[in-house]
């Protein structure tokens, strides 16, 4: 595949995810958010939903969390430029409420394609909703923070930077975690596979 198809298969997925009719909140919303960023970036980071901000631009994690979500990046001396944002669900959920269930299955399809496209070597998940997708069944609470490999992705979990700035205690603990992810992706080769038959998969601290 050219750049020029590379670019135009994201493209052409931003056009599918906007005539997805799936669920109810496709119809409530104002745009959908699709994602943006580098088309291949090493980092992908996935958040929740679209909220209020999002849904008036049609662009990722743009209101207060993203503010914060760009000052995290910074502290690794990166930009939204150099990685791509994304989120488990594409369209506002009314009043900022959870997703459903049915939404994030829905949705999971375009999630994967972007996964495909995109080819990260790390896939950073923001927060619970995120988390629960790649490591099922895991608190965030005790595996923020760390890491598991698998078919040459690393998944690590990290905090949503809004539960941050809510939670002043937070803020050290993201942005101690954020630090972390320069070393990861440097010694990305050493990082031995989780093993498919293993049912728990394997947790390191980086
Ligand atoms: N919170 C998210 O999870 N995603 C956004 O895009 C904005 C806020």
């Amino acid at each position: 595949m050219g750049w020029q198809d590379f670019m135009s298969a994201l493209t052409e997925l931003y056009e599918e995810i906007a005539r997805c009719r799936q669920c109810e909140i496709a119809r409530t919303r104002n745009k959908v958010v699709p994602g943006e960023g580098a088309e291949d970036a090493d980092i992908l980071l996935i958040g929740e939903a679209p909220g209020w901000h999002e849904d008036q631009q049609g662009r990722p994690f743009v209101g207060p969390a993203g503010q914060y979500l760009d000052q995290l990046l910074n502290i690794i001396n990166l930009n939204r430029q150099q990685v791509y944002i994304a989120n488990v669900i594409k369209c506002r959920p009314p009043d900022n409420r959870d997703p459903l269930p049915g939404e994030i299955a829905n949705c999971r399809r375009w999630l994967n394609r972007q996964i495909d496209l995109i080819n990260p070597k790390l896939i950073v998940t923001l927060g619970r909703y995120s988390m629960a997708m790649f490591f099922p069944g895991k608190s965030i609470s005790r595996i923020h923070g760390t890491a598991q490999k698998q078919d040459e992705v690393i998944y690590y979990a990290m905090y949503h930077p809004a539960a941050a700035l809510h939670q002043q205690s937070l803020r050290q603990v993201i942005e101690a975690d954020m630090l972390k992810i320069p070393a990861l992706l440097a010694r990305k080769e050493s990082i031995t596979e989780a093993r498919p038959e293993a049912k728990q998969l394997k947790m390191f601290e980086v």
